[in-house]
């Protein structure tokens, strides 16, 4: 199938929320079932803001090496028969291996899910108003979120997360941890996601985290936050 067609399918079911109307379906999947997805776009549908080098490579190997290493280590364990979700939320009992490539494989299908081409999503007046609710003002928000992603130290993420009261967090994880992990500092289920490990920019941005990240805001796919959002939510009522 041509990969824009497929693309359009893939985008226009998340955006009628059919992919999120409870837990991410990929939380819902065992080791042994996951499978490696699809990119949502072409290599360059994100330019100029993510360069079409960095996606290849960061989804052909980076995100690759995860997910095969993540069968991997899961591969004859009692993990395989478990749901990701499952294994994030004991993650702490269980190897290095599998929290780092689990965490890399699940981390990096949200990160392509919750990006889109410039100009094709714009947030909905009604969830600007709860993030402005929540945050005080877009301004505000996009700056303690900007903030989490600039200052993490070495590889991580930053995310928008919902906690078990409904409440919407800003955070932010070392290495391939996620809000989802036992071991987290605050958990909760993740609505939206910064990669600001060096191979999510290095090759456009060089050192240059922070014009990467405000860069990133052009890119952000607001249909799908806000479809996590309500699905995260209604977790919690
Ligand atoms: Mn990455």
């Amino acid at each position: 199938m041509n990969t824009k067609y497929f693309s359009l399918i893939v985008l226009s079911s998340v955006v009628a929320g059919q992919a999120f109307a409870g837990e991410d379906p990929l939380l819902k999947t065992t080791a042994a079932q996951a499978q490696f997805p699809e990119l949502p776009y072409p290599y360059d549908a994100l330019e100029p803001y993510v360069d079409k080098m960095t996606m290849e490579i960061h989804y052909s190997k980076h995100h690759k090496a995860y997910y095969d290493n993540f069968l991997k280590a899961t591969q004859g364990t009692e993990m395989e028969k478990m749901t990701i979700g499952d294994i994030f939320r004991q993650i702490s009992k269980f190897p290095a291996a599998v929290r780092n490539n689990g965490g890399g494989f699940y981390n990096h299908v949200f990160f392509w899910q919750n990006m889109s081409p410039a100009g094709s999503s714009s947030i909905s007046p009604a969830f600007e108003k709860i993030l402005t609710a929540r945050f005080g003002s877009m301004d505000e928000f996009r700056k303690q979120f900007g903030d989490a992603a600039k200052t993490r130290f070495g590889s991580g993420w930053a995310w928008l997360s919902v906690d078990d009261k409904g409440e919407l967090f800003i955070s932010s994880t070392p290495n391939q941890d996620n809000p989802l992990m036992d071991l987290a500092d605050k958990k909760g289920t993740p609505v939206l996601g910064i990669d600001v490990w060096e191979h999510a920019y290095y090759l456009k941005y060089q050192n240059r985290r922070p014009d990467y990240v405000e860069a990133w805001w052009k890119v952000i796919n607001w249909q799908v936050v806000e479809q996590r959002y309500k699905a995260a939510v209604k977790t919690t009522e």
